[in-house]
């Protein structure tokens, strides 16, 4: 992929795309395939935003490459490429661990039904209707029902059954009980449609083709290049500014997170002040915490499962999981399967999710400890599943919410935008200041790969309507 330099870039264009996650590429790429220019500033050296990797010794490490669901079959045929779509394949050995119940699962309606029937002993009618449920469930029609109100309703007092059905959509976009139930439900249904979905090649083959697809349609890409604001004149937006450098377009799409658009890049003026009301109200999502372990080349490791969800803790709760010596986990296990072209290489990656409050407040000394202790919680609990991990690792590293918000500038280090009143905001944002789009994750719903890049759509949409009245 070729980047073209902040001083080579033109002075006025259609569009600017501030960011390059899944959903401001998938922006930018809509927007230039139907005619308009397009640049597109990144900050980072690299694309991608969450759905990043990096390189240690001879390992590549996925950050966000856990798991989507078959959804992203169907929009990156339509959206993106073929090539892109036929690189998308299914994780089958899908594993839980808690005191409760340890199972291994393909992670779709039908082998879900077979568990809950026979595992856990749930009568199959229930079952059947708990889906019909969750599988009708839909934006327009939120009846304000709670997700701990959907579950008590269909098992009740069935905490095992709660934590089968709640702990890996806490884990995909951070929701808890106490949410609304259509957030989980949407989400939940989207896994059990087929199953869990992986990239084959790995994020960086991905965002590498994407590149090549952006390139292809005109879009200009700019890394490095941090927008330091959106700015406005007389009501509308007419550009940004980066470093000294002012460039001009009428449509800006931001897909920096709606707070750090609303707050540092448009600024509390540029809004109307009921729409500032509604604004103050959104809630930033959770963050997270991972620790990578690299395996010396020539060792390998068992076949454990691709994606294990794994605790200690005798029941299920989002609070636990936020705590920073949580005994809940997950790990993804990158077999050479990953990325069958190149060297053979495992990789293990443990993540958590964190609150960046608890995080932020240490000292330089104190946050080195927290992740070395971090990091020999993780080792030993992989040590259950494989036990001579330690001797056969040589690269093991932590990242934590202070890693995710210096590589994105998140507030707070947001792993998956906000929760549930952001949504409205972000869809409504052009209308309070003409001109600025927002794209990315929001609202839980809009949130990870697949709801970015859907999300990335809708937006691309908006912004060409409003670009042609
Ligand atoms: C640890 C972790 C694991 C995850 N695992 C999964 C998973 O398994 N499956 C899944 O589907 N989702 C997963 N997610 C969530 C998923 O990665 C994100 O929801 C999705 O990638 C977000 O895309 P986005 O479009 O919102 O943009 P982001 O990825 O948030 O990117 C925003 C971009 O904007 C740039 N930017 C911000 N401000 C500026 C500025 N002022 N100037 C220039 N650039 C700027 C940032 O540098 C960044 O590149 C995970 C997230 C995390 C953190």
């Amino acid at each position: 992929m070729s980047f073209t330099p902040l001083d080579q870039i033109k002075e006025t264009y259609d569009v600017i795309v501030i960011g390059s996650g899944l959903g401001g590429l998938t922006c930018a790429n809509r927007l230039a395939s139907v005619g308009h220019s397009v640049l597109l500033l990144e900050h980072h050296f690299k694309l991608g935003g969450l759905a990043t990797w990096f390189k240690r010794k001879s390992h590549i490490f996925d950050v966000s490459l856990h798991g989507f669901p078959y959804g992203m079959v169907k929009t990156c045929k339509k959206y993106w490429t073929r090539e892109i779509r036929d690189s998308i394949v299914q994780l089958t050995d899908i594993v839980f661990d808690n005191p409760q119940f340890s199972l291994k699962t393909t992670f779709d309606k039908v082998d879900f039904t077979d568990k809950l029937v026979r595992d856990f002993a749930v009568a199959r009618q229930v079952v059947d209707d708990f889906f019909a449920t969750v599988n009708a469930m839909n934006f327009y029609d939120d009846d304000g029902m709670t997700t701990r109100q959907l579950f008590e309703k269909f098992f009740p007092g069935r905490t095992d059954v709660h934590r089968f059905l709640m702990e890996p959509i806490t884990y995909a976009n951070g929701s808890t009980f106490d949410e609304p139930a259509i957030t989980y439900g949407i989400v939940f249904s989207n896994f059990m449609n087929r199953g869990v979905f992986t990239f084959k090649g790995g994020t960086d083959r991905l965002i590498g083709l994407m590149a090549d697809e952006l390139q292809r349609n005109g879009v200009t890409l700019c890394t490095r290049a941090k927008v330091d604001r959106v700015v406005v004149d007389n009501g509308r937006v007419v550009g940004v500014q980066v470093g000294e450098k002012l460039i001009k377009a009428p449509c800006v799409v931001s897909n920096s997170g709606i707070t750090n658009t609303i707050y540092n890049l448009a600024g509390r003026q540029a809004f109307p002040e009921e729409f500032l009301d509604r604004i103050d109200k959104v809630k930033v999502n959770n963050s997270s915490c991972q620790v990578y372990f690299g395996i010396r080349p020539g060792e390998t490791i068992p076949a454990i499962g691709d994606l294990l969800f794994t605790s200690t803790a005798e029941q299920f709760s989002s609070e636990e999981m936020l705590r920073m010596d949580t005994r809940s986990r997950t790990f993804s296990v990158y077999y050479p399967k990953t990325r069958p072209d190149e060297k053979e290489d495992y990789t293990v990656v443990a993540s958590m999710n964190a609150r960046f409050d608890d995080w932020a407040a240490l000292s330089e000394d104190e946050y080195k400890q927290a992740k070395e202790e971090m990091v020999e919680r993780c080792f030993v609990d992989l040590e259950r599943y494989i036990p001579d991990i330690r001797d056969k690792c040589d690269w093991v590293e932590a990242a934590t919410p202070r890693t995710f918000n210096r590589y994105t500038l998140h507030t707070k280090g947001s792993s998956f935008g906000t929760k549930f009143e952001g949504l409205d905001v972000s869809r409504k944002l052009f209308k309070a200041l003409p001109g600025l789009f927002h794209v990315g994750s929001v609202g839980i719903i809009m949130s990870g790969w697949l709801g970015a890049i859907n999300y990335g759509v809708i937006v691309a949409n908006d912004a060409d309507a409003y670009l042609r009245s």
